[in-house]
């Protein structure tokens, strides 16, 4: 027969109840940190454990103060919320860490628009109702060439707003060799369907003509659309349709040309030292009738989608009901009204969008941050690890010029002894109060530098010095 466990009752009678831990200092100190409910919850849930746990074998009943105290490390383990993060990558506009990082004024801007009232749909000069839109229309006029503009929530949105505009019920044609999909399950056939166009492919993967296009256009075509394969390259026996030919054709055909151009940028980043890619004047200049772009690519704002083009779509456009659903809230317009503002200036845009500022930083700028941070960083850090530096590639990230990545240099962390002590850093960094993100690559964990500002390095390192260093050292082989 197998014999039972004694419940320990002499412990389980020492067992405090809620009521006497919550009349302590210390659960006083939690309700204020944590909340009433999640406070006395998580007390609750400490001794419900340690009762079950008495009833099955012998223990130390804690005293009220212990519960305090483990009521207090299950509260801090809760999975955190969106917090803040060390991006150290190396992919600069990384998704998944919100991509870009807003400019000084671009952050001043939506604070003030979120602690008073501003003037969104309001016409200060005549006191009557006015556009919300208006406050970048201006702007991105100046910026692109085009006509009219205008915002919604993201390019996604842009993209899916001008398909159901003009091509609902209607055909849309678009080359087989421009069907992307992004990462989110934003699939062109799917974004086409689900907007009510008929999708039309014309062309091969590889291969699409003149001809293709012409053959494909009828009187039920609503629009005609050319994409910016960003995020990938086809090489090799390869021909698509340069966008003025085929503004051309659609233009003869009377259909609006739209070019989604993903990221798209408002300057020539060539200007900063970068590889090229296609600007929103240029897509403007060689005759689309519609242009969409992101806010939050390498235009280095808020999250956001622009559609810039012929004054008479737009107005079309922005009659769609959809439109309503689309649009972007007072703090996102007044971040994106100063972002465009700072492109005005072009001498000084490295210096004060950091999405610019980052891509443009030179090799050896950032291998002098790394050999002045190698030193505190390798303290901070077990005898079990070597801490150098190391040349390293950075990436631009959110599909920009994927084959085009940046020299960039990293602190690069390795075990003495086994991979797992290297993973259980990299879990351990993750855990700080504010998490530090590398990457791990050929069994090294490298810190790419290129997005650490000189004004949070010594955050970094204060945030480092919380590592448990003695837990760690439990790994040594
Ligand atoms: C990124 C991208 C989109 C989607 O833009 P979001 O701003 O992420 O919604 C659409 N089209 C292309 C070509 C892109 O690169």
């Amino acid at each position: 027969m197998v014999s039972m466990a004694e419940p320990d009752t002499n412990a389980l009678r020492r067992l405090p109840a809620v009521a006497t831990v919550l009349a302590t200092e210390g659960a006083a100190l939690l309700l204020d940190r944590h909340g009433r409910v999640a406070a006395t919850d998580a007390i609750r849930r400490v001794i419900d454990d340690v009762r079950a746990a008495l009833r099955t074998s012998p223990g130390v009943a804690p005293d009220a103060d212990e519960v305090v105290k483990r009521a207090g490390n299950l509260l801090d383990a809760r999975p955190a919320g969106l917090r803040p993060v060390f991006n150290l990558t190396g992919t600069v506009l990384h998704t998944n860490l919100g991509r870009a990082v807003l400019a000084d004024s671009a952050v001043e801007a939506a604070v003030a628009s979120m602690s008073h009232p501003v003037a969104l749909e309001y016409d200060l000069a005549t006191g009557s109702r006015g556009e919300r839109d208006d406050h970048v229309r201006r702007l991105l006029r100046e910026l692109t060439g085009a006509e009219d503009a205008t915002v919604v929530n993201n390019n996604a949105a842009a993209v899916l707003l001008c398909l159901n505009t003009f091509a609902l019920r209607r055909e849309a044609v678009i080359s087989r060799g421009e069907l992307i999909e992004i990462g989110g399950a934003f699939r062109m056939p799917d974004i086409m369907l689900r907007a009510g166009a008929d999708m039309v492919e014309v062309g091969t993967t590889n291969r699409t003509h003149a001809a293709d296009y012409r053959n494909a256009i009828n009187e039920r075509t609503g629009l005609v659309m050319k994409v910016h394969t960003s995020n990938y390259r086809i090489q090799g026996f390869v021909a698509e349709v340069a966008a003025p030919e085929l503004a051309a054709i659609a233009d003869a055909a009377g259909v609006p040309l739209l070019n989604d151009l993903g990221s798209g940028s408002l300057v020539d980043l060539a200007r900063y030292g970068l590889a090229k890619e296609p600007t929103v004047r240029e897509a403007v200049e060689e005759g689309a009738r519609l242009v969409t772009f992101s806010g939050d690519k390498l235009l280095g704002g808020p999250q956001a989608g622009f559609i810039v083009g012929d004054r008479a779509l737009i107005a079309e456009i922005n009659r769609n009901p959809l439109k309503r659903a689309l649009r972007v809230d007072k703090v996102r317009l007044a971040a994106i009204e100063a972002t465009l503002a700072l492109y005005r200036d072009p001498d000084r845009l490295a210096e004060r969008l950091p999405t610019l500022r980052f891509l443009s930083r030179t090799h050896a700028d950032i291998e002098a941050q790394a050999h002045r941070l190698q030193p505190a960083v390798a303290q901070h850090l077990d005898e079990a690890f070597v801490v150098d530096v190391a040349d390293c590639q950075s990436q631009i990230g959110s599909g920009a010029l994927p084959l085009d990545t940046l020299r960039s240099a990293a602190l690069r962390i390795r075990s003495r002894g086994s991979q797992d002590a290297l993973e259980q850093l990299t879990a351990a960094l993750r855990a700080l109060s504010y998490p530090v993100i590398g990457r791990v690559s050929e069994g090294a964990l490298l810190l790419d530098l290129r997005c650490l500002q000189e004004s949070d390095e010594a955050s970094l390192l204060a945030t480092l010095g919380e590592l448990d260093t003695a837990g760690l050292a439990a790994h040594r082989p």
